[in-house]
């Protein structure tokens, strides 16, 4: 018999050898990638006796199909009652009241972080010079900033209220053309954002947390941001981090917290990849960071996500890229985004063996050149196998 994973009262998880995980399929090559991804998490996990239950739940195009609905309660509640889910892309429905299902999923079930980590394997064609340096892991905050912003279209009445209230509270006369936005960031959002970064620096023995932020033009969101994180560095992990400025930059063996602008820190990702470590920021700088990161390793064909709230539980992994209807059905495209999220669930559930297990047979079998078309084509001497074969030659390496 299958368990459900459940919640320990410290907010750990309570995970046995045989847990039921629900699964959205993916829309478009999901009916590729997925079931090359299962093969080698199925494969890692009974290395060590263990086997997942995998529970269909619908969403997307697959969901509208069957049920009319695109994302089906079921589906929301399969993922509030097991804690822990993984997905494939999903398409985005044009005209079908939701702006993003992925976004959706985020916010029914408050996940609010998205953790991007950045790695670079042996023998993947990277753009850079040095990719092996890059080693990043990215805490974006997923539920404010421009995920919760607010905006009023130019000449609308709502902008222009807006524009009567700024005149009348802060004294400053806008142009009257203007589109108006806003973008919250509170000090509770912030600090469970950076404090799911610190803790994850402290139990992965990480050297150092950079939170990112524009706050030398926006000080009461992003500059706040900022001093809400050294704030909470002070607070609550005094005995294990320390600030830049508390230690002029040198931490001893505690952890290291201290802040870059975000357009300085885009450019010293690419140029001084080694001073980065654990990231954490806000929900668009970290939009920005991800993807921009995830092209010097490889790009989206690899990235892996996972959406996690640390306080309830709930984490949803997932493909960071989209559905490429074009090649759906193709056994082509490369599996690896969707593979490496279930390594991050792994890694999450405590599976670590599984999971480095997986990293290294994926290791090897890009080493050996045995890669997907996307690959294939930026590397020389290549050997390009169909995505079932990619998933395979990994099975065999494990
Ligand atoms: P996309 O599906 O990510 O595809 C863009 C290109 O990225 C593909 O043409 C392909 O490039 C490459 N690519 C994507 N997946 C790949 C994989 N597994 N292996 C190798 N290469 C891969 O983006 P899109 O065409 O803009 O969006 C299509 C649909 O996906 C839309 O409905 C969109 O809303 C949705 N979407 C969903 C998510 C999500 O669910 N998380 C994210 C983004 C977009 P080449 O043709 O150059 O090889």
């Amino acid at each position: 018999m299958a368990d459900k994973i459940t919640l320990n009262d410290d907010s750990t998880l309570n995970v046995s050898n045989n847990p039921i995980i629900p699964f959205i399929e993916g829309d478009g090559t999901g009916i590729d990638i997925w079931p090359a991804a299962k093969l080698v998490l199925d494969a890692a996990a009974a290395k060590y006796g263990r086997q997942v239950e995998w529970k269909e739940v619908l969403a997307g195009q697959k969901a509208f199909d069957e049920t009319g609905e695109w994302l089906p309660e079921d589906t929301i509640t399969a993922f509030d009652e097991h804690l822990i889910g993984i997905k494939g892309p999903l398409t985005t429905p044009v005209g079908g009241g939701f702006r993003s299902l992925n976004v959706t999923i985020r916010q029914m079930l408050d996940l609010y972080v998205c953790l991007r980590p950045v790695r670079w394997f042996q023998g993947v064609p990277s753009p850079v010079k040095t990719p092996e340096k890059v080693d990043m892991v990215i805490f974006r905050e997923n539920t404010e900033d421009i995920y919760a912003g607010i905006e009023a279209e130019a000449h609308s009445k709502e902008a222009k209220k807006v524009l009567e209230l700024v005149k009348e509270v802060f004294g400053r006369e806008l142009r009257p053309d203007s589109g108006i936005g806003i973008k919250p960031i509170s000090e509770f959002g912030t600090k469970r954002l950076c404090r799911a970064a610190l803790n994850y620096a402290v139990k992965r023995g990480r050297k150092s947390v950079t939170f990112v932020h524009k706050g030398n033009i926006m000080k009461f969101t992003e500059g706040a941001f900022r001093n809400w994180g050294y704030e909470l560095v002070k607070e609550e992990f005094s005995d294990v981090a320390v600030g830049w400025d508390d230690c002029n930059g040198d931490p001893g063996d505690k952890i290291l917290a201290k802040d870059a602008i975000a357009d300085i820190a885009l450019q010293q990702v690419l140029t001084r990849p080694d001073e980065f470590d654990v990231i954490a920021t806000m929900n668009l700088n970290g939009d920005y960071l991800s993807d921009a990161l995830a092209a010097q390793v490889g790009g989206i064909g690899i990235a892996p996500g996972g959406n996690i709230n640390y306080v309830t539980g709930h984490g949803v992994f997932e493909a960071t890229h989209g559905t490429a209807p074009k090649y759906a059905g193709q056994d082509k495209v490369n599996p690896s985004s969707v593979l490496l999220s279930g390594v991050m669930m792994y890694e999450h559930l405590g599976w670590e063996d599984s999971a480095g297990d997986i990293i290294k047979a994926v290791e090897q079998t890009i080493g050996e050149k045995i890669v997907t078309y996307d690959f294939a084509r930026l590397m020389d001497g290549a050997t390009k196998v169909a995505c079932s074969e990619f998933a395979q030659a990994i099975v065999d390496r494990l």
